[in-house]
């Protein structure tokens, strides 16, 4: 499925011009989606062609380059990666490279919706932890954000996931005004599965139809609210992503807040973005990006597309340049978070 060459093997990782260690792949399966998040899409997507859209067997070689070249930890994401088709064979490709020891972890991000059906497919394959995105507990305000979600299926897909012996955590855009006033309930809920709940700064990527402004809620602002009725302690934990976390003595879970706006999290930054049509993003908050389609189909061996990722990496920059910080403010990058998938 894969080139053998030798220059391969005498790779000695992906290293950007910072010396930052690239480990980590986020790897976005598809564009579409069954919900149409109010933050993360406009109600009327138009969605890529099928032809540009790499297959499963171009997403799993591609994957086995960039783990090749030291990536140790991949993130499925999307779109929602559990609506494409053949997800569970590409999940079967990679998880060989967990038994062989060259990666460590193999995760998704998911809306939930699919979970209740592949829940026991994912832990059969060797997913062992799961990222659950799910900013509300109120079945009217999970529909209005999602626009067309069911709040009852996702539920029942968290409850699979963890009968199975899934890791499950909760991510949950934080949105003044609207899911601000429940986080209380959601840090319990989550407590009383042993879950832990990340919230997230809304990022002004692509154009939607509201102005982010308008519910972009800081979460240092929020946390002194959450701290009126839990006790936080600061913990070293991390995931190998942007959140820091706290424990929080009541439930004995954690609670993670990534921040980009307010505070910016790049210097330790591991990661590349590859999207469903071998798009690669060195920077979430960036638009400079490179092609690896074309490599990736313009020969059997993997030398182009080695070449390809190690020249994308002399151009990884140095963060991101975020800002809602007024009224009506252009988002950040032209593509929406469902091209990348966070
Ligand atoms: N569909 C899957 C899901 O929702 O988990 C994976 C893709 S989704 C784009 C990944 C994450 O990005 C979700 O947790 C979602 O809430 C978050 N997200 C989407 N748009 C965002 C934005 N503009 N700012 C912050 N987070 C965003
Ligand atoms: Fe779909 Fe995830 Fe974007 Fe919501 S956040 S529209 S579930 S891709």
């Amino acid at each position: 499925m894969h080139g053998n060459s030798a220059s391969l093997k005498a790779d000695r990782g992906l290293v950007d011009p910072f010396g930052r260690h690239v480990t980590y792949l986020r790897l976005s399966v598809t564009d579409r989606c069954d919900f149409r998040c109010v933050y993360c899409m406009a109600e009327d997507m138009t969605f890529l062609p099928k032809r540009e859209v790499l297959t499963i067997e171009e997403l799993a070689r591609l994957g086995g380059a960039f783990i090749r070249l030291g990536v140790r930890k991949i993130r499925l994401t999307g779109g929602e990666p559990l609506v494409r088709r053949g997800i569970m064979t590409l999940i079967d490709y990679l998880a060989r490279h967990l038994d062989s020891g060259e990666l460590d972890e193999l995760t998704l991000t998911t809306n939930g919706s699919q979970l209740a059906r592949l829940a026991d497919d994912l832990y059969a394959a060797g997913v062992r932890r799961i990222n659950v995105s799910m900013d509300s507990l109120d079945p009217d305000r999970f529909r209005q954000l999602t626009r067309r979600g069911d709040l009852a299926k996702v539920i029942d897909g968290i409850e699979a996931a963890l009968a199975a012996g899934l890791r499950v955590k909760i991510n949950a855009v934080a949105l003044k005004g609207v899911n601000d006033g429940e986080i209380d309930q959601m840090i319990a809920w989550c407590g009383q599965r042993g879950m832990d709940l990340t919230l997230i700064e809304t990022m002004p990527m692509g154009q939607v139809e509201g102005d982010r402004f308008d519910f972009f809620m800081p979460l240092d602002v929020l946390l002194k609210e959450i701290e009126k009725s839990w006790t936080l302690i600061p913990s070293t934990h991390s995931t190998g992503g942007p959140a820091r976390y706290y424990e929080i003595k009541e439930t004995g879970t954690r609670l993670g807040l990534i921040t980009p706006l307010s505070q910016n999290f790049c210097d330790g930054c591991n990661r590349v973005r590859v999207t469903c049509t071998g798009t690669i993003y060195m920077c979430l908050g960036q638009d400079d990006q490179a092609d690896l389609r074309t490599p990736l189909r313009a020969s059997e061996d993997d030398d182009l597309l080695v070449a390809a990722i190690q020249e994308a990496m002399t151009r990884k920059p140095k963060g991101h340049d975020f800002a809602i910080d007024r009224p009506g403010s252009r988002p950040a990058t032209r593509r929406h978070m469902s091209v990348t998938g966070g």
